[in-house]
């Protein structure tokens, strides 16, 4: 069995797998808001629901929206910033008594879906989130790659193709660059590009709204949509280049988008540097549930 934590910015999930996958135990509770000893606590208290069901675990998988700094040892990039700069791994280690491996959500989301998803069965899996921000995972035979830095897969911070975007003005992004991927490919980024096609002032347009436009036939929004799924196209063509993956799985709120995996498919092959592309872009099996599967799944070493 295995034991995974999905450390959120609103909700810490705790669940148990069997070694087939199986769910056995699933519980949350809210994360405590710019708290880190709170949060230390509600996972420890997660932690000991499970062990009282099925017993002692030796390994905590834990998903978090950050990374562990190679350099320090300490965790950066987390949009839930009571956890940057914070020895989370280590304080785990010391209260749980348990081996402690962490990884960053998109990656557990790409884990889970290329162990027993979307993706089982295929070896070069490249797992994509498109929600609040971009992120992106790589799964290589079923071990997940987190590279030197502990960056791989991360590419919403890669500079979005000119091509696809010169009709904007430029969008910096909290990271201090400029016209990165996530300011295109995110939610909002989709309903910046809505609002500054159709000169919309009042307010961001929300990407569900936008689908649900479209599909009721909207002009404008399957205007947007289609623009989209062709800068999503050119984004995705420089990570088929690179590592050209046999499946690439969309997670995140736009993964529920089904117009946006019809008009992909037809947009990729202009970008794609290759006669034919076979790489097959596939909605996720398990959704939201990913991030603390994938979380589980890391015990499996
Ligand atoms: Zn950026």
């Amino acid at each position: 069995m295995y034991l995974g934590i999905d450390l959120g910015g609103t909700k810490i999930e705790a669940a148990v797998l069997d070694k087939q996958g199986r769910g056995l135990f699933r519980e949350r509770l809210s994360t405590p808001q710019g708290n880190y000893e709170a949060t230390l606590d509600a996972i420890n208290v997660l932690v000991t629901w499970a062990e009282s069901q099925f017993g002692h675990f030796d390994c905590l998988g834990i998903g978090t929206p950050g990374a562990i700094s190679a350099k320090t040892g300490l965790m950066k990039n987390c949009n839930s910033t009571c956890l940057n700069n914070q020895p989370l791994w280590a304080d785990l280690q010391d209260r749980l008594k348990k081996v402690v491996l962490i990884a960053n959500d998109a990656d557990c989301f790409t884990l889970s879906e290329a162990m027993d998803g979307a993706a089982r069965g295929y070896n070069h899996v490249f797992g994509v989130i498109l929600g609040t921000g971009v992120g992106g995972g790589l799964v290589i035979k079923q071990q997940l790659i987190q590279g030197i830095n502990r960056i791989a897969g991360e590419w919403g911070h890669n500079p979005m193709p000119v091509n696809v975007v010169d009709q904007f003005a430029p969008r910096p992004c909290y990271c201090g660059r400029v016209n990165c991927i996530e300011t295109f490919l995110s939610g909002p980024g989709l309903g910046r590009t809505h609002a500054e096609l159709n000169h919309i002032h009042h307010a961001l347009p929300d990407a569900k709204l936008i689908a649900t436009q479209a599909m009721a036939g909207d002009d404008r929004a399957l205007r947007t949509l289609k623009l989209y799924s062709r800068q999503l196209a050119a984004a995705l063509a420089n990570v088929i280049n690179i590592l050209d993956p046999d499946i690439i799985v969309l997670g995140g709120g736009i993964s529920n988008i089904n117009l946006v995996y019809t008009h992909i498919q037809r947009d990729l092959p202009e970008f794609v540097f290759s006669d034919q592309v076979l790489t097959k872009i596939v909605a996720p099996e398990y959704g939201d549930s990913s991030g603390v599967r994938g979380a589980a799944w890391l015990g499996r070493g």
